[in-house]
């Protein structure tokens, strides 16, 4: 596969709102879009660092992944997500073939219009991982 950048980090908290003054106060980021993704139960806030983004996940419902994450492992870096040039379903399909674990087996749509997919931390070497596409 192709990947270009590293497109953003995903870092889960507990608030966005609590969250934010470090990263606008201190670091001296702007956060430019807050989104909420329906379907995987979490609210998102972008900051660009350079090319490269810092998203903010917090959980909407007890039930979401990310709250289940926190429960586990306390607030912290969630994922790594890269910019693929030559189409998550290729991506997908390479990965697999090399023996890795799919989390979504075809791309679906993520915060700010991407096109996304997820690797198993369990074939990635502990780091649960994003494949996005503009
Ligand atoms: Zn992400």
């Amino acid at each position: 596969m192709k990947i270009s950048h590293i497109e953003h980090l995903g870092i889960a908290v507990k608030s966005i709102e609590e969250a934010l003054p470090y990263y606008e106060n201190v670091l001296g980021f702007k956060c430019y879009n807050i989104e909420t993704v329906e379907d995987q139960k979490v609210k998102t806030a972008f900051l660009k660092v350079g090319e490269t983004k810092i998203e903010l996940l917090e959980p909407t419902s007890p039930e979401s992944t990310i709250a289940k994450f926190i429960e586990n492992k306390g607030e912290g870096i969630h994922h790594i997500a890269y910019a693929v040039e030559d189409g998550i379903a290729n991506a997908l399909a390479e990965a697999e073939s090399k023996e890795i674990r799919l989390i979504d087996k075809a791309p679906r749509k993520g915060a700010e219009g991407l096109s996304i997919a997820f690797l198993h931390p369990k074939s990635t070497r502990g780091v649960l991982t994003e494949l996005c596409e503009h």
